[in-house]
């Protein structure tokens, strides 16, 4: 029955991703609402390393990654690890990206990966003028640094891969990189610059913009949690604590959490999440003017407004299980080795990527269930794709082919 909060559109979940598609689906003429029990955009999408890594088109599965698996998730200091207790419900997860990771599969997920990526740019230059955030963006590229020739070496595959997929980047020596960074210490294996790439200067006030537009554009955004999801031949009922509202489609954007109610709309997808940190130490200047990963250490450091982020680390594990403060130290023992003059972080965070075990988001319907249209999975790169699967989103909605 048609009742006073039914709503063509219903978007679950007020991150990067559901935040954008409401954006895009309300200037497409489309009556939306929006289910976000938090502060919108206080999820992963506040807290990552704000770079719309349009070149980062290798999964984080890969046969380099499968050969040094047990390495990776078991020595006290990998970017990768893996929490104990959530093993025995992460090994289909993990059975799964270890597969992902082989040369075939790893080839596939590159080549769904790239035209996504290929479209990030064009799509944030769009949408940061659309919501007046143009100022919270750099053009001066990222930078993939080797603290030694063997780190080199290692990624030597992945910058051809790169290369065959036009991306633009441009070996830098070790001096040429000091004098692109004149604060970083001597980088043995040299980095790669990709030039021109965006970054932001602060994700979380890019999200409230966000957020102020889509109000403005008409969005209804209500503070509730969806509970349950059902189909029904008037619509799709979703159930939250305060009352149930009927749509004639539903997306769902929860993120890491979408992965219920999905299985509620009739399908099941190997969802988890990669538990990531950040720690910030305030500072007027931040001392770098790109984001630099130290890719064996698997961080970005970040300079934002008024402070500079050390963000990243893959911790395989669950989402109720509160911050592990090894991470926070790890990351903290990380920023002084290139940074020794450093004093205590100001602040930390924990976040959850959405991923997938073949680190490619999801977004299309239900299997079988037009009404009900999936968009998570975005792992490392949400805030990079958010505008990319709002364009896809909403062509899927109106029926047409999504156009390219
Ligand atoms: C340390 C770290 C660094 C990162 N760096 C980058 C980077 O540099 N570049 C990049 O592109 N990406 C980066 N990422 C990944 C990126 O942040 C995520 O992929 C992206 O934020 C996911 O967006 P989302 O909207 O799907 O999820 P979220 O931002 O988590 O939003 C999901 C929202 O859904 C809501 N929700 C959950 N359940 C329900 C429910 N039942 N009903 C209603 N709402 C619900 C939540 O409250 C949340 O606000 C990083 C992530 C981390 C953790």
């Amino acid at each position: 029955m048609a009742g006073a909060s039914d709503t063509e559109v219903l978007v679950i979940g007020g991150g990067a991703i559901g935040l954008t598609i409401a954006l895009r689906l309300a200037d497409d003429g489309r009556a939306v609402t929006l289910l976000e029990p938090n502060e919108p955009g206080s999820g992963a999408s506040y807290g990552n390393a704000g770079t719309i890594a349009e070149y980062a088109i290798i999964p984080v599965g890969t046969p380099g990654v499968l050969r040094n698996l047990p390495d990776l998730l078991f020595s006290r200091v990998s970017p990768l690890s893996v929490r104990k207790a959530a093993l025995p419900t992460l090994f289909p997860w993990l059975l799964r990206f270890a597969y992902e990771s082989l040369p075939g599969p790893m080839r596939r997920n590159v080549a769904a990966l790239a035209p996504l990526l290929a479209e990030a740019s064009a799509g944030w230059h769009e949408l940061s003028a659309q919501i007046g955030a143009e100022d919270l963006f750099r053009h001066n590229g990222c930078v993939y640094a080797y603290t030694s020739m063997r780190d080199f070496k290692a990624a030597e595959a992945d910058i051809t891969l790169r290369g065959t997929y036009g991306i633009a980047q441009e070996l830098l020596s070790s001096d040429a990189l000091s004098r692109l960074e004149p604060q970083l210490p001597p980088f043995e294996g040299g980095a790669v610059l990709f030039p021109g790439a965006m970054s932001m200067t602060d994700p979380g006030e890019a999200m409230r913009r966000l957020a102020v537009a889509v109000t403005q554009a008409g969005v209804r955004i209500l503070p509730r949690r969806a509970i349950r999801l059902e189909r029904q031949s008037t619509g799709v009922r979703v159930t939250t604590p305060e009352g149930a509202i009927t749509a004639r489609r539903v997306v769902i954007a929860a993120g890491a959490h979408s992965r219920a109610l999905v299985a509620q709309a009739g399908e099941r997808v190997p969802l988890d999440t990669e538990r990531g940190y950040h720690i910030e130490f305030d500072m007027p200047t931040p001392l770098l003017s790109r984001p630099v990963s130290p890719t064996s250490r698997g961080f970005y450091m970040v300079p934002m407004q008024g402070r500079l982020r050390i963000a990243g680390l893959v911790e395989l594990g669950d989402l109720a299980a509160s911050a592990n403060e090894r991470r926070f130290a790890q990351l903290e023992e990380g920023a002084r080795t290139f940074f020794p003059d450093l004093g205590k972080p100001d602040r930390s965070w924990l976040g959850f990527r959405p991923s997938m075990p073949n680190s490619v988001p999801v977004i299309r319907p239900v299997r079988g269930a037009p009404d009900v249209i999936l968009a998570f999975g975005h792992g490392h790169l949400g805030l990079t794709l958010a505008p990319v699967t709002a364009r896809i989103v909403r062509d899927l909605v109106a029926g047409r082919a999504p156009a390219n």
